[in-house]
């Protein structure tokens, strides 16, 4: 009779979406994407699970840059003004985002209703090093932060 002998059924064959494969996966405990300097779960998540809102532009920007470094497409469909959202948004799996400069910001803050944060995000793609510099433009409605586009 063998006791406790594991279930390996599962172990081998664990599923991951096609899509996300390769796309590393963020523990809350781990060091935040937006390179903030807190954890995940004391950050990004909040917002990425919907439990919070982003109370600043920025901090709306930072979760968005997040959510390309998670692969989290439907939090950046989810964040996008209904004005200027695009139908349908798909992450290039190949662009790995590795790093964010917030340059400036003009307004954003609790008090305003619109706001731009300036920004460099560094990535790679097949092994090179790119970089992505935008103005993006940001307005306040029903209490939250969205992205309208960049200018
Ligand atoms: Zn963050």
């Amino acid at each position: 009779m063998v006791c406790g002998a594991p279930m390996a059924i599962g172990d081998n064959g664990r599923m991951t979406s096609p899509a996300l494969s390769g796309v590393p996966q963020q523990e809350a405990s781990a060091r935040c994407p937006c390179l903030s300097g807190s954890s995940y779960g004391e950050c990004c998540a909040p917002y990425h699970r919907a439990v919070a809102v982003a109370p600043t532009a920025e901090r709306l920007m930072r979760s968005r840059y997040a959510a390309f470094v998670t692969g989290d497409a439907g939090y950046l469909i989810d964040t996008w003004h209904s004005t200027t959202r695009p139908s349908s948004f798909e992450l290039d799996p190949f662009h790995r985002y590795f790093r964010l400069d917030i340059l400036t910001t003009t307004r954003g803050g609790m008090l305003d209703t619109k706001g731009t944060v300036e920004f460099r995000a560094f990535l790679r793609v097949d092994g090179e090093v790119d970089e992505q510099h935008e103005v993006s433009r940001f307005v306040k409605e029903s209490g939250r932060w969205w992205y309208l586009g960049q200018d």
